[in-house]
């Protein structure tokens, strides 16, 4: 049946996605870096200045395809002795690079956890979390539509959604140098670095097909999240998303 091939299909790009980040989880850090131009740090500092957890009151916070803990970390660091953060994510590899590098960064802190789940199928409890956020992550994951509407059924009332993704580059000459730069640049960089091409070009794909920032925030309202926005950075190359459980 076409239900049948659908589903097969999503597996596929599910595993295509798993065998990418599982060959690349012990340069991931490294090729973040030199891939943004380092850009990728202000982008998520950037989010978290949205997510702005509180020093005096709890705080639960999740971070999905949270990866090698970047969000994480840094949610920690602003928070204070009442927050705390669940970081999810699909791949076992990825989350140990995250996990070794916490046990250097917050010796023996209880604040944080590492739960590997499917963004989709979070297997976490109803309107526990204060804060939610996927940085670079919902892109992979098959199903949008599930990922969101499981953001919303572990949100609070009053819990806020942010999503921090690559999008799409609406500035005259920077889209050509963009584009140049993904097709021409990026895979023979991945390839020195990590000795294959084939996940950058993956990498690049995907950010083609992803959905334009308008399309996407209504995405997220019809998800339940009321007031979704957007605010681009660098030109467009990435887009903060947000909205509120309310
Ligand atoms: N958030 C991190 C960051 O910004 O550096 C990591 C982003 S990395 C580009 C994407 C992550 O999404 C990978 O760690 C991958 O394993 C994870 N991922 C892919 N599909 C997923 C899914 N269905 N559910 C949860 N995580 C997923």
């Amino acid at each position: 049946t076409h239900f049948g091939f659908e589903t097969v299909r999503l597996a596929e790009k599910q595993a295509k996605v798993d065998d990418v980040f599982h060959k690349v989880a012990n340069r991931y850090d490294l090729m973040n870096d030199l891939m943004s131009g380092g850009l990728h740090r202000a982008w998520k500092s950037a989010l978290l200045t949205a997510i702005n957890p509180p020093k005096d009151r709890t705080f639960h916070h999740l971070d999905v395809a949270g990866g090698t803990g970047d969000v994480a970390f840094a949610v920690l660091e602003a928070g204070g002795p009442l927050t705390d953060v669940t970081v999810l994510d699909i791949n076992a590899d990825m989350l140990r690079v995250g996990r070794e590098r916490a046990e250097k960064r917050f010796p023996d802190d209880d604040r944080i956890r590492f739960v590997q789940g499917n963004a989709e199928e979070l297997g976490l409890p109803d309107n526990h979390f204060d804060c939610y956020t996927i940085a670079f992550g919902i892109r992979n994951v098959p199903r949008i539509d599930k990922a969101l509407a499981e953001a919303f059924r572990v949100l609070k009332r009053g819990g806020r959604f942010l999503c921090l993704e690559f999008s799409h580059v609406d500035v005259p000459l920077l889209d050509k140098i963009y584009e140049t730069y993904s097709f021409r640049v990026i895979p023979p960089m991945g390839r020195m670095v990590t000795g294959e091409a084939e996940p950058y070009r993956y990498l690049v794909e995907s950010i083609r097909k992803f959905p334009k920032p308008q399309a996407f925030a209504g995405m997220i309202e019809d998800a339940g999240f009321r007031r979704a926005k957007f605010t681009a950075m660098t030109g467009g190359v990435v887009a903060l998303h947000s909205g509120w459980k309310l």
